[in-house]
């Protein structure tokens, strides 16, 4: 099968293989496993952060930012489209006390002009204290599209001005990167906390990344004892994540390049995709998302319904030229039959 679902189902290389054999370990919740500092150390130094920590999840990461920078009764501000609020099991709400205050856009993407408007009447002991706000890039429910530094910077003064932290979820912050022609770091560079996901498009079998002061950070590995989530001789994984950064990392490139493809391919046949793609993920709009799964499927390709009349395509490093002809070839021959 071809599996377009996500770039989460991208299996570790020979190579990664290899360095996870290899993997110096130790153990890491007494902070003794030389490849999870290894990794940390890297990734704080990319992300030109104070100190990074290891999590097993994106979720995890995401939840421990929260966890760390606003209280209960606290409110975060972030899209409707945000990962956190759609995917994460209300997971902030249950065990942070928090509460969101959405904003409604289209691409998972706001401004610092809707930042400002919610934030406007902060002091009225009516609200909720706003602390945390949050952002996405690349967003994954809004076609991967991408903030740019200085987006990031405009929103970071918004929220500097109103004494809130300012998150980023840069579960694919080096897609981001890509697509912004930019250093990593001038995407992190306003934020106080990111995070990125090591088991997405570059390739890991699990892991995430959180980055940011060392107080913050501090505070980050408590909440992630209390939440389970301290872990044994993990340089296994550490050893999977130093290696994506060093070798896949480059070939993130590619996977948009092919997106860029496909999209140009279907859209001369007619197909309809429903939000810009400038990165790796793509929505198309079919009659069926359902069928239309169930069809590519015979035709031995996966993909992810979204809604009733949308399906999601997803590129990765698991799916190359020749893989992409015979996706380019199944959704033709689709069309034709349907
Ligand atoms: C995948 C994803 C996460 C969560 O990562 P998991 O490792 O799957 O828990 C968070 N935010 C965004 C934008 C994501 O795409």
């Amino acid at each position: 099968m071809i599996d377009l679902r996500s770039d989460t189902v991208t299996k570790p290389s020979a190579g990664m293989r290899e360095a996870m054999a290899n993997a110096v370990v130790g153990d890491d919740v007494f902070g003794d496993d030389p490849s999870v500092n290894q990794l940390q150390n890297m990734a704080a130094k990319l992300l030109g952060k104070e100190a990074a920590l290891m999590t097993p999840s994106g979720t995890m990461a995401n939840l421990i930012a929260f966890l760390a920078q606003a209280r209960h009764g606290d409110t975060v501000v972030l899209s409707k489209q945000a990962h956190p609020f759609q995917y994460e099991a209300a997971n902030f709400a249950a065990f942070g006390g928090l509460m969101a205050r959405t904003i409604d856009d289209r691409c998972g993407k706001f401004t610092a002009t809707q930042l400002r408007q919610e934030l406007v009447l902060i002091d009225d002991p009516h609200f909720s204290r706003t602390t945390l706000v949050s952002i996405e890039n690349t967003t994954n429910r809004g076609g991967g599209a991408i903030y740019t530094a200085e987006e990031i910077a405009a929103i970071a003064t918004v929220a500097q001005e109103f004494s809130l932290r300012l998150h980023c979820d840069g579960a694919r912050i080096f897609n981001a990167a890509v697509t912004a022609q930019c250093d990593v770091r001038d995407l992190s560079a306003h934020c106080d906390t990111v995070c990125f996901c090591l088991s997405k498009g570059l390739g890991c079998p699990a892991g995430s990344i959180l980055a940011g002061t060392h107080e913050t950070i501090h505070r980050a590995i408590r909440l992630r004892k209390m939440l389970g989530g301290g872990m044994r001789q993990v340089g296994v994984l550490a050893a999977a994540g130093i290696y994506a950064l060093e070798n896949h990392r480059s070939d993130l490139a590619a996977d948009h390049r092919r997106a860029a493809e496909f999209r140009t391919a279907l859209e001369s046949q007619g197909f309809e995709f429903t939000l810009p793609s400038p990165s790796n993920i793509l929505y198309l709009r079919v009659a069926d998302a359902f069928a239309t799964a169930g069809s590519l499927a015979e035709h031995g390709i996966q993909v992810l319904p979204h809604a009733l009349d949308e399906i999601r395509v997803v590129f990765h490093r698991d799916i190359d030229d020749a893989a992409l002809e015979q996706v380019l070839s199944a959704f033709i021959n689709i069309r034709k039959a349907g």
